[in-house]
C-alpha cells in the first residue's frame, strides 16, 4: 500500500508540522500573524492580483527564489509525495500541501511563478514521460532549478488547442519545429517550455499532437514579451524557427501529447481556482478596507461582503476535497472546473465592491495605503476567465459531464 493509499493521521501531521517549523526556525524569519498583516495601512500593500515589476527585478526575484527553493529541497521539503526514485522523499503526498501552508507564514521568496511548473507540466511528466525523462526532470523542477512555461496556445489554437498548426517533424533522433505559439506566461524568465506540435497532419488532429520539454534558450526560439492592461508584461509571443528538439525530449510516444495536455489541463484548472497558495483571505482584506473606510455598516456593502466570505468558505471546504481525491489517487473531474468558475466569480466581485468602495483612487494614485493596488486587480481579474480554458469552456464541460446534455454539435 502507497501512502497515497492512507489518510494522513493527525499524530503524522503534527510530527512533520514540529519537523518543518523547526527547519523553517533555523533558515527564515517568520512574518508578523495575518491579523496584524493586514491591519489597515501596516505592511506592504496587497494586490491580490496583477502585482508585477519591471524585468530585472524579476529576474533577481527568481534568482533569489531559486536559491532558497534548492536549500528547501536539499532539507527534504521539496517533493515530499513524489516518488524517491525521481527525487521526491516518497513521504505521504498532503504533506507538501501541509509544508507550503506553513512556509508561507515566512518571509521567503515567492515561488509562486513555479506553480505552472509544479501543478501543471510536472504531473504530465510524471504520468506520460519516460522513465529516462522523470529521473532527468523532475528533480531539477521541484529543486527550482527549471522554470517552465506553456508553449500550448496559437495565434489560431485556443479553447480548439487540438486545431494547433506548429509542426514537429522527425529528423534522426531529434524533431525539427516550426511555428508560433501566444499567450505563453512567463516564458521570457523560463527555462523550459512545454510545446505541444503537430507530428502527423496525417490522422485525426487529437492524435496527431505530441509534448516536447523544449530547453527555450535553444537556437530558433525567439521570445517577445505583450504588454498587458495591467500594466506588465507577463506575456509572450513566441517564434519557433528550424528549432531542434531531442526525441528523448517527447513526453510519452508520438501522438500522445492529447493525453499528456490533459492531465496538464486537469490540474490547471484546480491550481488557478485554488489561487497563487497565499494565506491572506481577499475576503478579509476588503471587509477591512470597507471598515477602514467606514462603509462596513452599509447594508448594501455588508451583503456584498457576505456573499464574498460565503466564496471563501465554499473555495477553501472544494479545495479540500480536491486534494483529498487527488492524494488518494483519484483522477481529477470537473470539480476542477467549478472551483476555477468560483474563484473567477470571487475575483470580479472583489474588484467591483473596491472599486465602489475606493472610487477614483483605484485609478489614479492618491498615496493611499492600499486603494490604488485595487486597480491592478480590477484588469487582471477577468484574464482567469480566459486562462486554462474559458469560462464557457468550462460550462461546457459540467454541461456534458455532470449534467449529461448533450455534446456540442460538430465536437469529435
Ligand atoms: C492570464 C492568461 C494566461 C495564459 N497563459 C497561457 C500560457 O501560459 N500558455 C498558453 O499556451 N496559453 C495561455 N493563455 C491562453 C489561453 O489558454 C487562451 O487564451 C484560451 O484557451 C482561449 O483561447 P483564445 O484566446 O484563442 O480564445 P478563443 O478560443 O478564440 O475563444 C474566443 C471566445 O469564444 C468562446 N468559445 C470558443 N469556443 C467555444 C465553445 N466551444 N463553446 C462556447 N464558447 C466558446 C470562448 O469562451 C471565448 O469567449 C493564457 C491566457 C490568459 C488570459
Amino acid at each position: 500500500m502507497g501512502a497515497a493509499d492512507t489518510v494522513l493521521s493527525e499524530d503524522e501531521r503534527r510530527a512533520f508540522e514540529d519537523e518543518a517549523v523547526a527547519w523553517l526556525d533555523a533558515h527564515a524569519e517568520r512574518t508578523p500573524e495575518p491579523s496584524t498583516a493586514t491591519a489597515w495601512g501596516e505592511g506592504d500593500e496587497i494586490a491580490l492580483m496583477g502585482a508585477g515589476g519591471d524585468i530585472e527585478s524579476e529576474r533577481e526575484h527568481i534568482r533569489l527564489a531559486k536559491a532558497w527553493r534548492a536549500q528547501v529541497f536539499d532539507a527534504g521539503f521539496g517533493w515530499l509525495g513524489g516518488p524517491v526514485e525521481y527525487g521526491g522523499a516518497g513521504r505521504h503526498p498532503d504533506l507538501d500541501h501541509v509544508y507550503r501552508s506553513i512556509e508561507a507564514r515566512y518571509d521567503v521568496p515567492d515561488q509562486s511563478a513555479w506553480n505552472v511548473t509544479w501543478e501543471m507540466v510536472a504531473p504530465a511528466v510524471l504520468h506520460h514521460g519516460s522513465d529516462e525523462l522523470k529521473r532527468r526532470f523532475l528533480r531539477r523542477f521541484y529543486r527550482g532549478e527549471l522554470l517552465c512555461s506553456q508553449l500550448l496556445s496559437e495565434p489560431e489554437a485556443g479553447s480548439d488547442l487540438a486545431g494547433l498548426r506548429t509542426r514537429a517533424v522527425r529528423d534522426g533522433d531529434e524533431w525539427v519545429v516550426n511555428g508560433q505559439k501566444v499567450w505563453s506566461s512567463y516564458a521570457h524568465l523560463a527555462d523550459i517550455g512545454q510545446l505541444m506540435a503537430r507530428t502527423d497532419p496525417d490522422v485525426p488532429k487529437h492524435q496527431g499532437i505530441s509534448m516536447f520539454m523544449l530547453p527555450l534558450d535553444s537556437p530558433g526560439v525567439d521570445r517577445r514579451p505583450l504588454k498587458q492592461m495591467n500594466g506588465n508584461a507577463e506575456f509572450n509571443e513566441i517564434f519557433l524557427t528550424d528549432v531542434r528538439v531531442p526525441h528523448t525530449n517527447m513526453v510519452g510516444d508520438p501522438g500522445g501529447g492529447w493525453r499528456a495536455v490533459l492531465t496538464t489541463l486537469m490540474s490547471e484548472r484546480r491550481a488557478v481556482g485554488s489561487g497563487s497558495g497565499s494565506t491572506v483571505d481577499p475576503a478579509e482584506v476588503i471587509t477591512r478596507l470597507a471598515q477602514h473606510l467606514g462603509r462596513s455598516a452599509d447594508p448594501i456593502v455588508r451583503q456584498q461582503l457576505a456573499v464574498l466570505h460565503t466564496d471563501s468558505r465554499l473555495l477553501h471546504w472544494l479545495g479540500m476535497r480536491i486534494a483529498e481525491d487527488v492524494a488518494a489517487g483519484a483522477e481529477l473531474g470537473p470539480e476542477g472546473s467549478i472551483m476555477k468558475l468560483l474563484a473567477n466569480q470571487r475575483n470580479i466581485r472583489l474588484g467591483r465592491l473596491a472599486g465602489e468602495l475606493v472610487g477614483m483612487a483605484m485609478m489614479a494614485d492618491t498615496g493611499d495605503w492600499n486603494t490604488y493596488a485595487w486597480g491592478r486587480h480590477l484588469c487582471s481579474a477577468p484574464g482567469l476567465r480566459i486562462a486554462g480554458g474559458t469560462d464557457e469552456i468550462q460550462h461546457n464541460i459540467l454541461g456534458e459531464r455532470v449534467l449529461g446534455l448533450p455534446r456540442e454539435p460538430g465536437r469529435s
